[in-house]
């Protein structure tokens, strides 16, 4: 079970305050690493294991590079994450390209990057050669069809669950056909890849996922006569967002991918296979926290408090009715004996952090912590009503805070607009030629 605590105390982010005004999103440096070391002595049974962290989630070089002290490899799916990926170092096999719909620059980026190249479709065999040529090397993406029954995710939003609806993969024919023909063009070794449920919470996802995954390496190996080394798992693995929740308890996930190994590979001849896995959200997600301050309050129908934060930073509960906790900070043990509901500032009504929520009664001026928001959280922003993106933050394990992305000002909310006729009017008394 997990309560929920802030990794940050009033006292700190008050220090944090001034320098940097909310809203941020803060990150805590400790709490990733220790969560990198575990899920690394999860798998240590597996000689080639390595995390590929999903840099959608959290796309910031600074995250990255204790991500690549901590041992772990990045998985991108765009131009701009490869590009952000090099310039931390990340180069050849610490990049996974898991991308679908892929405009061909990807492509070539990846194959000039010497990554690990993940084909979300057959079509994509003839594709590769043509804009990149086939590395030795390939990946392809795995699609079972129907529904993966596992139906344990808290948010009741299993995009992924049933995979016979979901644009990802291919089916196991078009593998074995794919297989051949990369090698007929040239490829040696090979790896699956599967993403089959989000957030889920359950020690028996990957362990399941590993089975199906296990179970078709053989077969495709006979099949089509190759050598699979490569084994990722993808993402999906969950984070408890509510108090109360069970959390996934990483040492019983990767023995139970253990036990499927054992039981699978090793007697097919394929204990050399490596296991990878891609996750965002279990590497980052609580390791994350939109701190905001209350503006005003409103008493109509219901009472109101509106935040300095909105959905543009925290795109979650609007998008998916998706639960983050909240905490005033400076609060923690007052009794929660007010139901309000928690707003950003957009003309949207669904920019609620919190509907019909029992907190403790909030003063304006208080810090309101927002849980959970490491993964899948700034970097779903968007500017939308003009809003600007805030900060980040990180939390240094000496204690020290660090400045790890400025907030979005009105220039850069405006540089791509063509302002030549108005630029004056825009912003006097600035060079016109800059
Ligand atoms: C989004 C994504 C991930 C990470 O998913 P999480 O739910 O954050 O673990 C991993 N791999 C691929 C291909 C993805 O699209």
């Amino acid at each position: 079970m997990m309560d929920k605590k802030p990794f940050l105390t009033e006292a700190q982010a008050q220090q944090i305050l001034q320098d940097v005004p909310t809203p941020f999103h803060i990150y805590d440096e400790k709490g990733i690493r220790e969560n990198a070391r575990r899920i690394n002595e999860a798998f240590s049974w597996n000689k080639g294991f390595r995390e590929y962290f999903a840099v959608k989630a959290l796309p910031n070089p600074y995250i990255l590079q204790i991500l690549r002290e901590e041992g772990c490899g990045v998985d991108c799916s765009s131009f701009t994450e490869l590009m952000l990926s090099e310039a931390v170092g990340f180069a050849g096999e610490e990049i996974m390209f898991s991308s679908n719909q892929t405009p061909s620059e990807d492509m070539k980026k990846a194959a000039q990057l010497g990554a690990y190249i993940n084909l979300d479709d057959a079509t994509m065999v003839d594709f590769l050669d043509r804009v990149a040529g086939v590395p030795e090397t390939v990946f392809c993406r795995y699609n079972p069809g129907g529904t993966f029954s596992l139906g344990e995710s808290e948010e009741g939003f299993q995009v992924m669950d049933r995979p016979g609806e979901a644009k990802y993969g291919m089916t196991e024919e078009q593998m074995a056909d794919s297989f051949r023909r990369l090698k007929a063009k040239g490829a040696r070794t090979f790896g699956i890849h599967a993403f089959l449920a989000s957030n889920t919470i359950s020690d028996e996802y990957y362990p399941q996922l590993a089975a199906i995954l296990f179970r078709l390496a053989v077969r495709l190996s006979k099949a089509a006569d190759v050598h699979i080394k490569y084994i990722n798992l993808s993402g999906g693995v969950g984070i408890p967002y509510r108090p109360g929740q069970p959390e996934n308890n990483i040492y019983a996930i990767g023995e139970g991918v253990r036990r499927q190994f054992e039981e699978i590979l090793v007697p097919a001849g394929m204990g050399d296979v490596a296991i990878f896995t891609e996750m965002g959200r279990f590497m980052t997600g609580p390791y994350g926290a939109l701190v905001s301050t209350a503006i005003h309050e409103k008493h109509i129908y219901k009472e109101y408090i509106g935040l300095d934060a909105c959905a543009a930073n925290l795109m979650r509960p609007a998008m998916y009715g998706a639960y983050h906790h909240i905490t005033v900070l400076g609060k923690e043990d007052a009794p929660c004996d007010h139901t309000y509901d928690v707003v950003g500032g957009l003309c949207e009504n669904n920019d609620k952090f919190a509907v019909d929520r029992m907190l403790p009664r909030i003063d304006i001026g208080d810090l309101i912590y927002i849980h959970d928001t490491g993964a899948h959280g700034s970097a779903m922003g968007y500017n939308y009503n003009g809003k600007l993106r805030s900060a980040e933050v990180l939390l240094c394990t000496d204690g020290e805070h660090r400045l790890i992305r400025r907030a979005e000002t009105p220039q850069d909310y405006f540089a791509t607009l063509d302002f030549t006729p108005f630029y004056k009017e825009m912003f006097p008394g600035e060079d016109e030629k800059k």
